[in-house]
C-alpha cells in the first residue's frame, strides 16, 4: 500500500538523529495491492466488541461485511442498514446454517460470549466458511480441540482474534528480541486487568464465560508472555484472591497471580484481575536490556520503550490491521510473525486449565 509505505518512510526520516527506534515496512508484513482478493465476512453476535470490529472494518483495504447473524431482529435491521448488508444475508441463530448457500460470505467472525464459541464455530465450519473466533477460543481444551477438528474436517481455516499479534510496537519488541538486543531473556511480567461493573453480565457467569478474569483479560498476560519471551512455559504456580465472593461466584475468579518457568531458565510473574482499573503493562528483561509496553494490550495507542529508547512504530487501529492481515492469511497463505490459528488458541487454553489446577491444588503444575 503506497500510503502506508510513505507513512513508514516518513516516520523513519522524522526520527533520524533522534534516540528513537524505527520499524521498517517489512515487519508489518502486508503491502496491499489493488487486486488483492477481498475477504467477505459475516459477523455473528452483534454486541460491544462486534460494534468495534464493524467500525474498524470500514477502514480495511481488503475486508468487507457481507453478512450478519444475531438473535435480535432489531439489531439485524439497524446493522444491515448501517453496513449495507442485504436482508438475504442476515440470519438468526436458528436459520444461520443456511449461510452455506450464500456465495457472498467467505468467513464467519464469532463474537459471542465464550461458551458459545464452540457451537457457532462448528456450525460455520460445517457451512463451509472459514472461521475467525474471538478469544478465548473456547471455555476448555476439549472444546478447543473439537473446534480445530471440525475446521480441519470441513477444510476451512480457523483463526483466533489475537489482535496484538499484528500490533507494530509489539512486533518491534519481538524483532529486537529475536535479534538479541535484550540478550538471553530472563524475566517477564504481565499485568492485565480492569474493574468489572454490572454483576449480571455474562462475563460473571461461569456457564457463559467459562471462568472469570483469567479467561477474559488474564489471557492477554498468558499469550503475551509466550510471544514476548518467545518460548513455551513448562510449569506454572498460581494463587487466587477473592475479596467479593458475592459478585465473583464459585468458578469465577476475581484476581489470580501466576508464575511460569521456561526451559531456558527464564521465569514470569503475572497478574489477572477484575478489580483494578488501568492495569495493562508488560515488562521483559534479558541479560542485556529491557522492553516495557505501557499500555500493552488495550485498544491503544500502545506505547513501548526499551533500554535503547522509545519505540517509534506506526499507530494502527488494531482490528483494522488484524482483519486486513487475516485476509492475507486466509487467501494468500501469509504466515504471521506470531500465529493466530486454532492451535495457538489451544495453547492458551491448556495454560488456563493448568493455572486453575494450580490454584485448586496449591501445587506446581507441569505443562
Ligand atoms: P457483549 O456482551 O457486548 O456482546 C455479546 C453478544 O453476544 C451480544 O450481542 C449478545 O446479544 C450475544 N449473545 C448471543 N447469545 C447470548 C447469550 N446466550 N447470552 C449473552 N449474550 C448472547 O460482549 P463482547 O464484549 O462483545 O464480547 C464478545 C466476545 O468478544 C467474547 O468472547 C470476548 O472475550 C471477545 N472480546 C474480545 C476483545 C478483543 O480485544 N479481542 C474485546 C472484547 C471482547
Amino acid at each position: 500500500m503506497k500510503t502506508r509505505r510513505a507513512f513508514l518512510q516518513n516516520i523513519t526520516m522524522a526520527s533520524a538523529g533522534l534516540p528513537f527506534l524505527t520499524i521498517n515496512a517489512s515487519s508489518l508484513g502486508n503491502i496491499y495491492k489493488s487486486d488483492d482478493k477481498v475477504l467477505r465476512v459475516a459477523l455473528l453476535g452483534l454486541g460491544g466488541y462486534a460494534q468495534r470490529v464493524a467500525e474498524s472494518i470500514q477502514s480495511c483495504k481488503r475486508v468487507k461485511i457481507t453478512g450478519l447473524i444475531s438473535g435480535t431482529p432489531d439489531k439485524l435491521k439497524t446493522w444491515s442498514a448501517k453496513y449495507n448488508v442485504p436482508e438475504k444475508s442476515c440470519y438468526n441463530y436458528q436459520n444461520f446454517d443456511s449461510i452455506k448457500d450464500n456465495p457472498e460470505v467467505d468467513a464467519v467472525y464469532v463474537i459471542t460470549p465464550n461458551s458459545l464459541h464452540r457451537e457457532f464455530t462448528i456450525r460455520a465450519a460445517k457451512a463451509g466458511k472459514h472461521v475467525i473466533c474471538e478469544k478465548p477460543m473456547a471455555i476448555n481444551v476439549k472444546e478447543g480441540e473439537e473446534m480445530i477438528a471440525a475446521c480441519k474436517k470441513a477444510n476451512v481455516k480457523l483463526l483466533i482474534g489475537y489482535r496484538m499479534h499484528f500490533e507494530p510496537h509489539t512486533l518491534e519488541v519481538i524483532r529486537m528480541r529475536n535479534e538479541g538486543d535484550f540478550g538471553q531473556i530472563k524475566f517477564f511480567q504481565g499485568l492485565c486487568g480492569f474493574r468489572i461493573g454490572d454483576p449480571a453480565q455474562w462475563r460473571l457467569s461461569k456457564a457463559l464465560a467459562g471462568g472469570g478474569s483469567l479467561m477474559d483479560i488474564g489471557i492477554y498476560a498468558i499469550n503475551g508472555c509466550r510471544y514476548m519471551v518467545g518460548e513455551e512455559p513448562i510449569w506454572v504456580t498460581a494463587q487466587e484472591t477473592k475479596t467479593d465472593p458475592v459478585k465473583f461466584k464459585e468458578g469465577v475468579d476475581e484476581t489470580i497471580q501466576f508464575q511460569f518457568g521456561f526451559k531456558s531458565g527464564a521465569v514470569a510473574s503475572c497478574l489477572s484481575t477484575y478489580n483494578m482499573n488501568n492495569l495493562d503493562r508488560f515488562f521483559l528483561n534479558g541479560e542485556k536490556g529491557f522492553a516495557e509496553m505501557l499500555p500493552s494490550t488495550g485498544y491503544g495507542p500502545i506505547k513501548g520503550k526499551t533500554n535503547k529508547g522509545e519505540i517509534n512504530a506506526p499507530v494502527v487501529v488494531h482490528q483494522t490491521e488484524q482483519m486486513d492481515q487475516m485476509a492475507g492469511i486466509l487467501f494468500d497463505g501469509k504466515k504471521p510473525v506470531v500465529p493466530v490459528d486454532g492451535e495457538e488458541g489451544l495453547k492458551d487454553l491448556k495454560i488456563i486449565e493448568a493455572i486453575y489446577k494450580a490454584v485448586a491444588t496449591g501445587k506446581k503444575v507441569s505443562l
